[in-house]
């Protein structure tokens, strides 16, 4: 487990420990702080023959099942695609491998993330499964976003909340791990640890430089919008998903704030401050609002089938064709 959860594997065990510990666990919190690896390692511990107080003996053959992920007591339910739904013929096979194989079984564990992905049909499907679970049978479901999971799940289980560790715990982690820039790649990830490690991976610093030269030059009409909006979709979109246009959101956002008078401090994106006072120079209030409407209508549709590169393109084209005094 890491640092920063060594509250929530206490509780957890001492409801274990006291045989207090829900059928159904909900455990919920940002994205990118470790609640996955969490639950599996919970998982691995409640499984294990011969368990320590706090982690797993590592040796029995539960824990080498496990190691070799090949433990049939350990049920991880995904979507088959990422960033899709879990459907309801998923949760169906889920139920019937339960079933059939419920007798002789000391404890399972189902691990079901996102469980925010799960669609109404999955969700219905595994509500009879959390009315009347089958015996030792443990289920965790694992979501950013509990609100997203209907209230009669939500209902049934024991909700386990994961908070953002503090910036000098992701600091310390991070500079363990050997991240560079370890404070701006976690202020960039909304202070998740290891969504900030998973950036500085990706070459997200790179990246985010690069679209924002870009950015600059569409500016000053410099470079061609539409062999612009593919270089974004190849090296941005394609590579850190959707993360492109949070970023866009704060350079406006930042537009805003210094044209309302606010100082570097208050800026999301400090580092860029220069060049974004000059932009913002350039540029009235109402126009950037404007921009603003057009990226928020871009982020909308950017979870949907639309064409991205067109909207990458339009979003752009906007950009630069907003008006400028100079
Ligand atoms: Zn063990």
């Amino acid at each position: 487990m890491f640092p920063w959860q060594a509250n929530n594997w206490k509780t957890l065990v001492t409801s274990k420990n006291n045989n207090r510990l829900a059928h159904g666990l909900l455990f919920h919190g940002a994205d990118g702080i470790g609640k996955n690896n969490f639950a599996v390692e919970f998982a691995h511990w409640l499984l294990c023959e011969q368990p320590l107080a706090d982690k797993a003996c590592g040796a029995c053959k539960s824990c080498q099942l496990i190691m070799a992920e090949s433990n049939p007591d350990l049920i991880m339910l995904s979507p088959e695609e990422e960033g899709k739904a879990i459907k309801v013929d998923q949760v169906r096979g889920l139920i019937d491998k339960i079933s059939l194989t419920s007798h002789g079984h000391s404890q399972r564990v189902i691990i079901i993330s996102p469980a925010d992905a799960l669609n109404i049909n999955a969700s219905n499907s595994l509500l009879k499964t959390l009315e009347e679970p089958p015996a030792n049978t443990i289920l965790i479901l694992v979501t950013a976003t509990p609100s997203r999971l209907m209230a009669t799940i939500r209902s049934r289980c024991q909700m386990i909340r994961f908070d953002l560790p503090t910036t000098e715990q992701s600091l310390s982690w991070l500079q363990a791990q050997n991240v560079e820039n370890a404070d701006l790649v976690l202020k960039l990830s909304a202070g998740a640890p290891l969504a900030a490690k998973d950036f500085a991976n990706e070459q997200g610093l790179q990246i985010r430089d690069q679209l924002f030269k870009n950015w600059q030059e569409l500016a000053q009409g410099q470079v061609d919008v539409l062999e612009s909006a593919a270089m974004w979709l190849k090296d941005g979109f394609k590579v850190l998903d959707n993360l492109p246009l949070n970023w866009v959101s704060s350079w406006i956002m930042d537009i805003i704030r210094i044209l309302q008078g606010a100082n570097v401090e208050s800026m999301a994106n400090a580092d860029y401050a220069k060049t974004l006072q000059n932009l913002a120079g350039q540029v009235d209030l109402k126009s950037v609002y404007g921009l603003l409407d057009r990226l928020n209508d871009t982020i909308k549709l950017s979870d949907t089938s639309a064409n991205q590169l067109m909207l990458i393109e339009g979003l752009l084209l906007h950009w630069a064709g907003l008006k400028r005094s100079k």
